[in-house]
């Protein structure tokens, strides 16, 4: 895996729904290890962007480079098998299971892990694997919990969990602080402030404390431009990005 060059580039993308412009000539470029939060109000087109960048879009024009490739035309399976992961909302938790075998479900989704995990010594390793992923997630106490036992934002975590099992290159999340409490988000922001290094991450947020917690640097969309990008001190005293959310 190269670590210089940009894991994630756009170039003049665009998603017209109609006449409605959800995406507009965005450009955008991440670099291995990166923290990018994407922030903007309601409708500026955070998800259709997601969506773009995990394949579940087609553009109506410009370009996706993920890890060094010009990759718009492939499928979001092709993306997720060159190391991209998302969550949270194609994650399927079993709730009557424990958090242990649902993060030994997710190894197994990984080609090589099942023959690794099958042999001689596979439940050894499955065990410290699983409690790795378990610990990124800060759910190392809850590996013999029932996920139904598990607060909203434990499941949150656990989710996390399962997208990092297949040792992504880059993370993309979409809004994963919705509906969660203050301390829950407090937690997943400290998860994700902690995640390593390995991992280039997307931050898709409406939440402004998250994203500027987690980001590094941040993007701010509005009617699907992107109209500034900055550190989080600049984009916390932007009187423009102040507009924009009161206006959102
Ligand atoms: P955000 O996630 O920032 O709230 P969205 O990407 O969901 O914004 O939406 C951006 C704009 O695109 C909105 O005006 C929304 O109504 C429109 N839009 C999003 N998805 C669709 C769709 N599938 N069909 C038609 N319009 C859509
Ligand atoms: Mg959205």
């Amino acid at each position: 895996t190269p670590s210089n060059g940009p894991v994630l580039a756009l170039r003049g993308l665009a998603k017209h729904f109609g006449g409605v412009h959800a995406v507009a000539d965005v450009e955008l470029d991440v670099s291995h290890g990166e923290r990018v939060s994407v922030i903007g109000p309601n409708g500026a087109g955070k998800s259709t962007l997601f969506n773009l960048i995990a394949g579940d879009y087609r553009p109506t024009a410009g370009r996706i480079e993920l890890f060094g490739d010009d990759l718009t035309r492939t499928s979001a399976r092709v993306r997720a098998h060159r190391g991209l992961a998302r969550t949270f909302q194609t994650s399927k938790l079993f709730t009557t299971m424990t958090v242990d075998d649902n993060l030994y479900l997710a190894l197994c989704g990984k080609p090589g892990s099942v023959r690794r995990l099958r042999r001689a010594d596979g439940d050894e390793r499955r065990r410290s694997r699983t409690r790795e992923l378990a610990r990124a997630a800060g759910l190392e106490a809850k590996l013999a919990t029932e996920v139904g036992e598990l607060s909203h934002g434990e499941q949150r975590q656990l989710e996390l969990a399962m997208a990092l099992a297949s040792e992504p290159r880059l993370l993309i999340l979409d809004e994963p602080a919705a509906g969660l409490s203050p301390a829950e988000r407090g937690t997943l922001t400290k998860v994700l402030s902690e995640l390593s290094r390995d991992i280039t991450l997307v931050l898709i947020e409406h939440d402004m404390d998250i994203a500027l917690v987690v980001g590094e640097r941040v993007v701010v969309m509005a009617d699907g431009e992107k109209v500034l990008e900055g550190t989080p001190d600049e984009i916390r005293s932007s009187e423009l990005v102040r507009r924009i959310y009161l206006g959102g």
